[in-house]
C-alpha cells in the first residue's frame, strides 16, 4: 500500500511506495498521460530494481469531473492533492463561459504555489533556429502570485478606474490621461525572497554555477528594481557562504565554488540568452518578466512540445504539460507526450529521485536520436520514422 509524502523542516520525507495523485487531462490527456504514467512506471522499477513504485490516485478535474460529479473542479480533487503534497497533470480545457474556477489559479492561490519552475534544455536532434541550441541548458524560476498575476486591473472608463485615477492625480499629481484604464503591480519583498531563494536552494542542490535576478529595475525602480535590491540581499543574509555576488567573482578572486548571485536588466537578458546562452545557468524573475524568457526559451531549443513545468511552493507542488489538450487528435493515439513526461522527470528531481529523473530524460533523448518520434517531431526531422504515442513511450523506455 502507498504511503504519503509529507514534508518536514523545508525538506520532502519521500517513502519508497509514495502516493502521487494525477489528472488524466482533457482531449488528448488521457492518451499522453496513459504513456507518461508506462514510462514512469517502468523507469521507476528499473532504476530502484523493484524497491520503488508510485501508488497513483486518480482524482477528477476538468471535463471527466463535469460528466462524473457536474462540477468542473470538485473539492475531493484539491483536498487529495492537499493531503498528497505532490500531484502532476494533463491538461485542461478552459471551458468558455462564467462563473468556473481555473484549476491552475485555484491551485496557485489555495496551495501558495509561488514558483513557476521552467526547465529549458536541448535534446539532440531537435530541429531548432539556432546554430548552437546545446548551449543553452536553463532553469527559470518565475514568481507565480504577484506582479501582474495578481490581477488587479480596471477596465477603461469603470468607475474604478476613474477613483483610481482620481486619487492618484489629486493625492500625487500624477499624470495619467483620462479614461485610461488601470492596471496595478504590487511586488513585495517576502514574495520576491522567498522565490530568490527557492532558485538559489535549487541551484545549490543541483550544483548549478550561477543564479540571475532578471528585472526592469532601470524603469520601474520600486518593484522591479525591489526584486534585484531584495534578491542580493536574501543571497547575502540566507546563502552568504554558499553564494558570491558577480562583481566579486570577477575581481580575481574567483567564485571558490559558490553560486555566483548575477542580474540583468529584462531586455539585455532576452539578448544575452540568444547570443551567449551558456553564461547562465539558474534564473529567478518576477512574473511577466519570467513568462516571456520562458517562451521564447523553449523556442530556442525547438519550441513547446517537449517543455515541463511545475508549480512549486513549500511543501505542495504541481506538475503539468504545458501545451493544451489539442482536441482534434484526441483518442489517436498520435500526439507527443514528452511535456507530461519531462515534466515528471521533475517531479521526481524535486522529490530527490534524481536517479529517476535522469533515467526519464536520458531515455526521451535516446529516442529522438534513434528518430523514432511523434508526428509533430517527425515532420521536422529528415529520416525519422513516426511513431504513436504509446510506442514512442515504449521507445523512450527501450533507451533508459
Ligand atoms: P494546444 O492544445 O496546445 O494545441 C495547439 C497545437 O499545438 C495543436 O494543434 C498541435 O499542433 C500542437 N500540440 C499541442 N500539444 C501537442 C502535443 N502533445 N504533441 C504534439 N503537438 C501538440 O492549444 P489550443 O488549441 O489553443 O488549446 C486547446 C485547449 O487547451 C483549450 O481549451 C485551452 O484553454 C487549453 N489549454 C490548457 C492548458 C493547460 O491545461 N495547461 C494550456 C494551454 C491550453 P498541430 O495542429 O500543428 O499538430
Amino acid at each position: 500500500m502507498g504511503e504519503r509524502i509529507e514534508y518536514r523542516d523545508g525538506r520532502w520525507v519521500v517513502p519508497n511506495h509514495p502516493i502521487i495523485p494525477f489528472i488524466e487531462g482533457d482531449g488528448t490527456g488521457p492518451d499522453i498521460w496513459r504513456a507518461a504514467r508506462r514510462v514512469f512506471d517502468a523507469v521507476v522499477e528499473q532504476v530502484s530494481r523493484g524497491t520503488r513504485r508510485i501508488d497513483w490516485l486518480e482524482v477528477l478535474a476538468g471535463e471527466k469531473a463535469f460528466k462524473q460529479v457536474g462540477n468542473w473542479l470538485p473539492d475531493a480533487t484539491l483536498d487529495a492533492i492537499r493531503t498528497h503534497r505532490v500531484a502532476i497533470k494533463g491538461p485542461l480545457t478552459t471551458p468558455v463561459g462564467g462563473g468556473i474556477r481555473s484549476l491552475n489559479v485555484t491551485l496557485r492561490q489555495v496551495l501558495d504555489l509561488y514558483a513557476c519552475i521552467r526547465p529549458v534544455r536541448y535534446f539532440e536532434g531537435v530541429p531548432s533556429p539556432m546554430r548552437e541550441p546545446q548551449k543553452l541548458d536553463v532553469v527559470i524560476f518565475r514568481e507565480n502570485i504577484e506582479d501582474v498575476y495578481s490581477g488587479i486591473e480596471y477596465r477603461a472608463g469603470s468607475s474604478e478606474a476613474d477613483a483610481v485615477i482620481g486619487f492618484l492625480t489629486e493625492r500625487f499629481g500624477a499624470k495619467i490621461r483620462p479614461g485610461s484604464a488601470i492596471g496595478i503591480k504590487p511586488m513585495s519583498k517576502f514574495g520576491s525572497q522567498r522565490l530568490v531563494a527557492k532558485a538559489i536552494e535549487y541551484a545549490l542542490r543541483a550544483g548549478r554555477r550561477s543564479v540571475t535576478l532578471v528585472h526592469k529595475g532601470n524603469i520601474m525602480k520600486f518593484t522591479e528594481g525591489g526584486f534585484r535590491e531584495w534578491g542580493y540581499e536574501i543571497a547575502r543574509e540566507r546563502f552568504g557562504e554558499k553564494t558570491i555576488p558577480e562583481a566579486d567573482a570577477g575581481t580575481g578572486k574567483g567564485d571558490g565554488g559558490r553560486v555566483v548571485m548575477k542580474d540583468r536588466i529584462t531586455d539585455a537578458m532576452f539578448a544575452q540568452l540568444v547570443l551567449r546562452p551558456d553564461e547562465y545557468s539558474v534564473i529567478a524573475a518576477p512574473n511577466l518578466n519570467g513568462d516571456l524568457l520562458s517562451d521564447a526559451a523553449a523556442a530556442q531549443v525547438g519550441g513547446l512540445g517537449l517543455a515541463p513545468g511545475g508549480n512549486v511552493g513549500d511543501g505542495y507542488a504541481v506538475f503539468e504539460a504545458t501545451h493544451g489538450t489539442a482536441p482534434k487528435y484526441a483518442g489517436q493515439d498520435k500526439v507527443n507526450p514528452g511535456s507530461v513526461i519531462l515534466s515528471g522527470a521533475m517531479m521526481f528531481e524535486e522529490l530527490g529521485w534524481n536517479d529517476v529523473a535522469t533515467a526519464i530524460t536520458r531515455g526521451l533523448g535516446g529516442a529522438i536520436r534513434a528518430r523514432r518520434v511523434t508526428y509533430d517531431l517527425a515532420r521536422l526531422l529528415p529520416g525519422a520514422t513516426e511513431v504513436s504515442t504509446s510506442a514512442f513511450a515504449e521507445c523512450i523506455i527501450e533507451h533508459v
